[in-house]
Formats: C-alpha cells, structure tokens, sequence
C-alpha cells in the first residue's frame, strides 16, 4: 500500500519567523496538498534556554495571514497530539532508555568545564575537539567507567547526558530528493547528545521520535539540516525504524541579495526589505523588526514570490496562484544552488497582485486613508465619495506596487498646488509663458461645460498645430500648473476627473503664482 503523505513544519520558537521558513513551510504545503497529504504544525521547544516568549503565536499568525491552512497541529489539534515538544516531555526518555539498552547510546558525565579544558588543550595543538570514537575512549561516560560506577553517579543525581554512540567505519549513506546520494563516514561525526540530565531531550531525538510517532512520510527543510541528517538517519536503525524511516529533502539557502551568504535578520533592516511576514517586536530589546504585511505586501504576492526563490516550473511562468502551485509544484525542480533575494522582484510580484485587486476594494480602502489625511485636503471631503475615488484609483492602479503608493500617485486630485516644482518651471515656463497660457485659459474657458475635458483637448491639439508650438511646450505647463509637478497620469484624464472649474482655478493661480 501507497503511504499516505503527511508532512510537518517543526519550528524552533526562538524568535520571529524568518521568510526562509516560511518558505520551508510553503513547499511542505504544496507538497501535502498535491498529494492530498496532511500537513502538520509542530512546535520544537524542547531548549527551552532559546525559548522567546510570543513567537508561538506570532508563528501562528504568519500562517494566518498568509491563509497556509495545517490539517494537524499546535493550536488545531489532531490525533498524534500533543503537537508542542514541551508537553511530550515525558515520552522521550524511553526512547533515550530503549538506545542506551541496545548499546546505540552511552552516558556521559563530564562537566562543561571538564569539556571546555579538554577543547582548549586541543585548540593549543590546533585540532579541533569532537566527542568521538577518537576520543570518547578517554573521557568520563559509561563506556569508559564500570559499570557500578555508572550506577552510582546516576543514584547519586550526577549531571549527565545521554549521547548517540556512532558505529566505527562505517559508511552512512542516504538519498535526499534534491541533493542526491549521500554518504558519510561514521568516524567523522560527534557523538550528540540526545537527552539531559534535566529531563528535556534535544532537538535531534524528540525531532525523529516525533516524525515517527506522528508517522512523517517526508521531511521537508532547510539545508542547515542536511549535517544532522546523518545522525538522523542512524537514530532511524537504531530504533529499528528504517522502513518507515521518511524521505529526506534539503532546501538550498535564501542568500543575500548580493549572493554572498544567508539572507539575515540585520540584511533586512540594512537593505530596507522585511525578512519576516510580520512585524516583530523584540520582548526584551523593544527593537523593531519589518515585516511584508505592514510593508504592505499582499500575502498572495509573498508567496507566489516565495515559491519561486529556489523553484520554478521549467516555463517562463512567474505568476501562479497558490491552487496553480499546488498542481504543478514539485520537489525535483527545486534547485540545488541558493536562491538570492531580490527586492525589486518582491515589489514586481506585489505589483501584478495589486491590479488585480478591483478598483472599488482599493477605493474603499483608499477612502479610509482619505479620512485620515482630511487636513491635508482641499476639497469638501465629504463630498469624495467611492465612485469618484473608484476613478481615480482606475487611473493611478498601474503606478502602484503597494496599496500604500495611491496617495503618492494621486494627491493632486485632493490637494492644490502650493509649490512649482523648480526645475521644471526653469525648463518649461519660458518667456511669454504666462501671456500664452492667458490666452490658453480663456479659450478653455470658453469651450461649453458638456464633455468638458475631451474638447478641452481637441481644441489644445490644434492650438498646439496652428501655433507651430510643440505639444510638451504647452501641455507640461498645463500639467505643472494642475499637478504642481511635471508627473501623473494622461492630463485629459486629469481634466476628466478634476472638471472644468477646478483645472482652470488653478491654471489661473498659476498664472499668477508662477515668476520667472
Ligand atoms: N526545529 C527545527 C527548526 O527550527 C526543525 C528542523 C527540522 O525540520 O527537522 O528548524
């Protein structure tokens, strides 16, 4: 029979999500859901000396935001529960017992201090210390001391922990689905410890007793993992396990913009590009840290932009949704190569969601900020109703990336201009200007009200022919005495939405404002 996929996601509460898992949690996702799978969220908080209080939640949250649905979980529940490793704390230590019974693990009693010597007097030599098969034989674990010894420094309550005991020369070998086969010499590796004296097992036994219990066919995550993985691997056959043992894949980094190492916390913060979903607040430091939703990024833009950072469909599709990703991701097209960051194309992908966002949501949005900005308005704002603002964002929608960007693109509908911008006065206000526009201004005034704008335009066009001018000559000092500013959308455009009276008001306090 088949196994029925059933994927986790197993962070670490030690802070913030970083966007990298949150990646790592997207390709489990579509994993699962392709495969009509279950996807499970299990909250790893066995050291509890990196626990930060509040991320659990804020974990919680991220999903939420980004509308990335567990099947099983923290918060959800399940029949594998408890999914949070601190409330499971009594099960591992069987487990811990169970290998050093088999002889797959041993005690060990050094102190920190008894380590730390034995590290320095390496480091003098210019070696590097492993608790090893080279040097397990010359310290103080159950290995070495009798046996009576042993039970004596348990009875008496003395410090330990429990390590895995590596087999001699042997070859440990393993497929991972992006990396390939793997192998790895046995003699190389620390012995790690895999449970404490405090009753608290580390990340690398509760870590394979829970995929296992919670049966994990597929162990999706970050390529920081993949030294461990050897280890893993062997607590599987130590516990007899390795036929139920799951699949391995090892994503590759999220680099740096510039390609050179991981994509950090303090990258963001230097750069100007959140690193988390959301914002975060350190409990102890106060520091703020970015995050994409109050950047204003759309939580479909995160992920379609997440889901490419390391794969791609082998077409020059960049936009999918997430029903689309669900169908056509795959692990085998995950590159092997790290993915650098790119700012511009987050902001690119933010682009395409935002247009397709209508006009209307944006406008009712757009209002709201509109009310906020009432002092900085010129206008009766109650009389800015949805249906005029529903045009006006029609007409700027496209310069926008975030929806934040609507006021920058279309203040000058709401306000007047104050100031002229300089440059564009010296370049485009020239000499007889001002007579010229004079004569512009009453000829507009003249034109009847009825579809005001369009022959506003016409009548512009052949002004423009007949006195052999050039049409940025006249319809930029148009634009700077309505806009203020030499930028905007198609100016009978502008004319359309702001009306007669309001863009000859202004052409007329332009005339009398402007000075060469
Ligand atoms: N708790 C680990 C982390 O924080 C989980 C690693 C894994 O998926 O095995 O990333």
């Amino acid at each position: 029979m088949e196994r029925k996929v059933r994927v986790r996601f197993a962070p670490s509460p030690t802070g913030p999500l970083h966007i990298g898992g949150v990646r790592t949690a997207l390709y489990n996702y579509l994993f699962a859901k392709q495969n009509n799978g279950d996807f499970l969220l299990r909250i790893e908080d066995t050291d509890r000396t990196r626990f930060v209080e509040g991320a659990e939640e804020y974990i919680i949250e991220s999903f939420k935001w980004l509308g990335i649905k567990f099947d099983e979980g923290v918060g959800i529940g399940g029949e594998y529960g408890p999914y949070k490793q601190s409330e499971r704390k009594d099960l591992y230590k069987d487990y811990a017992m169970k290998l050093i019974e088999n002889g797959n693990a041993y005690y060990a009693f050094d102190t920190a201090e008894e380590l730390d010597k034995i590290r320095k007097e390496f480091e003098q030599n210019k070696k590097n210390f492993q608790y090893d098969c080279n040097t397990r034989q010359s310290l103080r674990n159950s290995l070495t001391l009798s046996k009576q010894e042993t039970e004596d420094l348990l009875k008496n309550g003395s410090h330990y922990v429990i390590r895995f005991l590596f087999p001699k020369d042997t070859t440990i070998e393993f497929d991972d689905m992006i990396r390939g086969h793997i192998s790895m010499e046995s003699n190389l590796l620390d012995d790690k410890v895999l449970y404490k004296s405090d009753g608290m097992p580390t990340y690398h036994l509760a870590n394979i007793v829970d995929d296992h219990l919670m049966k994990i066919s597929h162990v999706i995550r970050g390529e920081e993992w993949l030294p461990s993985c050897p280890l893993h691997v062997c607590l599987y056959k130590a516990f007899g396990w390795q036929d139920s043992m799951p699949q391995f894949a090892h994503l590759p980094l999220l680099l740096k913009p510039d390609g050179k190492g991981k994509l950090s916390k303090r990258d963001g913060d230097r750069l100007g590009f959140p690193v988390f979903p959301l914002q975060w607040t350190d409990p102890k430091t106060k520091e703020v840290s970015s995050g994409y939703r109050e950047s204003g990024y759309l939580p479909e833009a995160v992920i379609n932009m997440l889901a490419l950072l390391g794969w791609n469909d082998g077409t020059e599709q960049e936009i999918f949704t997430l029903d689309e990703l669900i169908e056509k991701f795959s692990i085998e097209r995950i590159s092997k190569h790290g993915a650098k960051f790119d700012l511009e194309k987050a902001k690119w992908f933010n682009h395409q969601y935002l247009q397709h966002i209508p006009s209307k949501d944006l406008a009712t949005l757009f209002l709201e900020e509109l009310k906020q900005r009432d002092s900085e308005i010129d206008f009766d704002s109650s009389k800015i109703d949805l249906q005029s603002i529903t045009a006006i964002v029609d007409l700027v929608k496209e310069r926008c990336s975030f929806e934040k960007d609507l006021w920058e693109q279309s203040y000058f509908f709401f306000t007047r201009p104050k100031t002229y911008e300089e440059k564009a006065v010296k370049k485009r206000w020239k000499e007889g200007m001002t007579e010229r526009m004079s004569d512009i201004f009453s000829k507009l005034n003249a034109i009847e009200d009825n579809s005001w704008a369009e022959k506003a335009e016409e009548f512009l066009m052949d002004y423009i022919q007949k006195n052999e001018l050039n049409m940025g000559q006249v319809m930029n000092c148009i634009r700077l005495a309505v806009v203020g500013d030499t930028k905007g959308p198609n100016m009978v455009d502008i004319m359309r939405l702001l009306g007669k009276n309001e863009i000859l008001k202004r052409i007329k306090t332009a005339i009398n404002n402007i000075h060469l």
